[in-house]
């Protein structure tokens, strides 16, 4: 079964910073965006890549790592906040902010376009870092960004 995880707690602790400056930024300029999902288990990505939603199987996504993290709009409709993904809502600032805090974003990735989603640049290659991973623990790679 699928556990959606969108605790900001669970990511890298450079990362949390940046997203907690990006959400009161948001909040700031009035944009309806939230955190939707930030860790995610490799069991749960090599069942969203069998589902046919994403390209990546298990440990070839940062989320396995604590480095990327998913918004999603949250527009309100009527009395209540929804969630969204329409193309209407303003990924493209959405986009410029976290840049400006440094990450990379997926709207800008030239593979599958992603606008939810940014991401902790970490100097290892995702294989190197799933190796690292895989006998150090997740603190080890953490250690080196
Ligand atoms: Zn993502």
């Amino acid at each position: 079964m699928y556990e959606r995880n969108d605790k900001i707690s669970l990511l890298h602790p450079v990362l949390v910073a940046k997203v907690n400056n990006m959400l009161s930024e948001l909040k700031h300029s009035g944009l309806p965006f939230a955190v939707f999902e930030t860790w995610r288990s490799p069991s749960n990505q090599q069942a969203v890549f069998d589902a046919g939603n994403s390209k990546a199987k298990a440990w070839r996504s940062w989320h396995q790592y604590g480095l990327a993290v998913d918004f999603v709009a949250r527009p309100l409709v009527g009395s209540r906040h929804v969630w969204s993904w329409s193309p209407d809502h303003d990924w493209q600032t959405l986009g410029k902010i976290g840049i400006r805090h440094g990450l990379r974003w997926g709207g800008n990735f030239q593979s599958i376009v992603d606008m939810p989603h940014f991401e902790l640049p970490c100097p290892k290659s995702i294989y190197e870092a799933e190796a690292l991973v895989k006998t150090d623990g997740v603190l080890a790679l953490w250690d080196l960004i």
